[in-house]
């Protein structure tokens, strides 16, 4: 089954420094990040290959993974690897500037595309979860998504409270992989944020990692530490969302802002039903699936029903990519759930429009020293860019390490083909101990169809058209990205996403310099395309200042 493991398992840790276990430094890269994707200090749930977002996997199971491990180390120079939904299942002659790994995670023919059909086949052992980076292997911890929502909020802030969140109280929920960033994104903001998690063991995690200042075991607790506190603070606060939100409706406590990041996109696994402890909800879930997935349900209406009360006495509500609203819509009949908006049509498209996006790297020696020097070299390309070089700083002051060390900022078109030749130079140089690893998030300007998330909305109602993320992959895989992925079902579920990733390597030689400057210009380039076709105007005119040639826009 796709849970299948040895008894046990010495804990994993990608390889560091610069001596080689495979045949060249791209088969490198891609070993040393499915392990940093598994590494203990990365991953919610290693022992189950479960990187995060539910059960977002790395592997299919153990066997696969050794599999994978066994094969990328003999991998020859002009081989490519095929993954298929986390099985290692051929290899094929192509050529050096080819990608060494192709992967296909979680696809499903568009009838069967539902969480019943992909449960049966997962647990027939056919196919894996692998949500964003976890399948494609560039997960960076929560860090990779501290960015993101540092500057949602910093939208939010300057759209809704005059640039700053400094006295205002955020209250989410979540603190797993993702939401875990939650509350440092808005301290980093200068507000307060009760963050309600019911797991005991994640509020511990994040704070210990410095991602959320204390913890909380009741609301007024919670309370009176905002209360008392001299600068932005966040709590964890031990409960559950469902109960919490309409408590807060009951005290007339309206929250400033209220977002979520439970695993509401998946119902069996992502959401605890109120009134459950996590074992009691263990135990539902394994003796009456479906009676768990309708407890469940209930508990999403309730606290839906709570957002829209507290949005309509003037909370700003905003949806955090978890498709909480998709759910009681589709399967509670309450299409009033999207009363309130996404995050993406609220405060992300117009980066996107201009091919910006969640630009990620890594130091495969293993040393925060090389990270350093790349900040410096982001500072130093981009002096213009204030708010850019306000999250480097802040991410040097706050952000802990997990696994790698890595970094992440967003950067537009253009932007980040001249961070990827620098970053080249430095590894050819010397001036950075081991070479560095390039590339992003699924959520990102060209990648990704999901009518629920990144394209809801969209100007021309093309939300659902799945052919971008198709073609983003294929163009990556042109331009010689070191590894693509196509996935299904990320972020928001099975049935409603299709999305791609690509990871490219700065070894330092001339061939790195035209794959990277490839890439890293055509990846963002397709996010151009994307919106200027569906009539963005500011999308329209990063084409035309910057060169993005389109055939029905500008050619
Ligand atoms: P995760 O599964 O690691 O964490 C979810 C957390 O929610 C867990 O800690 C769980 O204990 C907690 N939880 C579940 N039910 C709860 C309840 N009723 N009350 C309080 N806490 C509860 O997932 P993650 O990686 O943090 O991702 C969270 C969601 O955000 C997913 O749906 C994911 O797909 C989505 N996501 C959003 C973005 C984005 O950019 N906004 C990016 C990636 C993923």
């Amino acid at each position: 089954t796709a849970q299948s493991k040895p008894s046990v398992r010495p804990a994993i840790h990608a390889p560091t420094g610069t001596e080689l276990s495979c045949r060249g430094w791209h088969q490198e890269a891609a070993l040393r990040m499915l392990m940093n994707n598994l590494d203990p200090d990365v991953a919610e749930r290693p022992e189950d290959l479960i990187v995060y977002g539910g059960t977002g996997r790395a592997a299919r199971n153990w066997a696969c993974y050794d599999a994978i491990v066994a094969t990328l180390k003999r991998l020859a120079d002009d081989e490519t690897l095929l993954i298929q939904s986390g099985k290692p299942v051929g290899v094929f002659r192509t050529h050096e500037a080819a990608p060494r790994v192709l992967i296909a995670n979680s696809n499903l023919v568009p009838r069967w595309g539902n969480w019943d059909e992909f449960r049966d086949l997962e647990d027939r052992g056919l196919t894996m979860y692998g949500q964003m980076t976890a399948g494609s292997w560039i997960y960076i911890g929560s860090q990779g998504i501290v960015q993101g929502t540092y500057e949602t909020f910093a939208e939010v802030a300057r759209q809704h409270f005059g640039g700053t969140l400094k006295g205002t109280l955020t209250v989410t929920a979540g603190l797993g992989g993702m939401g875990g960033a939650q509350p440092l994104a808005v301290t980093m903001n200068d507000g307060h944020c009760i963050a309600v998690e019911v797991d005991p063991w994640r509020i511990q995690r994040r704070v210990e990692t410095g991602y959320c200042d204390v913890r909380a075991d009741s609301l007024d607790e919670a309370l009176q530490l905002i209360d008392q506190a001299d600068g932005p603070l966040s709590v964890g606060l031990l409960g559950n969302i469902a109960d919490v939100m309409p408590a807060l409706l009951e005290r007339g406590l309206v929250p400033d802002i209220i977002t979520d990041q439970t695993s509401a996109h998946d119902l069996r696994q992502g959401y605890i039903p109120t009134g459950y402890s996590l074992e009691a909800a263990a135990a539902l879930r394994e003796s009456d699936p479906k009676a768990y997935d309708d407890k469940v349900l209930d508990s999403m209406v309730t606290h839906v029903r709570a957002i829209l009360d507290l949005q309509d006495k003037g909370a700003v509500c905003f949806d955090y990519g978890n498709n909480l609203r998709g759910q009681v819509k589709d399967f509670r009949n309450m299409p009033e759930a999207f009363d309130f908006p996404g995050f993406v049509p609220a405060y992300i498209r117009p980066l996107f429009c201009r091919g910006a996006g969640p630009f990620r790297w890594a130091a495969l020696s293993g040393d925060p020293g090389d990270i350093r020097i790349t900040d410096e070299t982001i500072l130093e390309l981009f002096p213009e860019k204030a708010a850019l070089h306000r999250w480097i700083e802040k991410a040097q002051e706050k952000i802990h390490f997990q696994g790698l060390p890595a970094r992440i900022c967003w950067l537009e078109y253009g932007e980040r083909a001249k961070a990827g030749l620098a970053f080249n130079r430095l590894v050819r140089e010397g001036k950075v101990k081991a070479p560095i690893v390039i590339g992003r998030d699924h959520l990102d300007t060209g990648s990704v169809a999901s009518p629920n998330r990144e394209t809801e909305a969209m100007a021309d109602g093309s939300d659902a058209i799945a052919d971008w993320p198709l073609l983003n992959a294929m163009l990556n895989t042109a331009c010689g990205a070191s590894w693509v992925s196509l996935h299904h079902g990320g972020g928001v579920g099975i049935g409603y996403s299709q999305h791609a990733g690509m990871v490219c390597v700065a070894d330092g030689t001339e061939l790195a310099d035209e794959r990277l400057e490839r890439v890293l210009t055509a990846d963002p380039g397709s996010g151009v395309m994307r919106h200027a076709d569906a009539g963005y105007d500011e999308a329209v005119t990063t084409a035309n200042e910057r060169g993005v040639d389109l055939p029905m826009v500008n050619g």
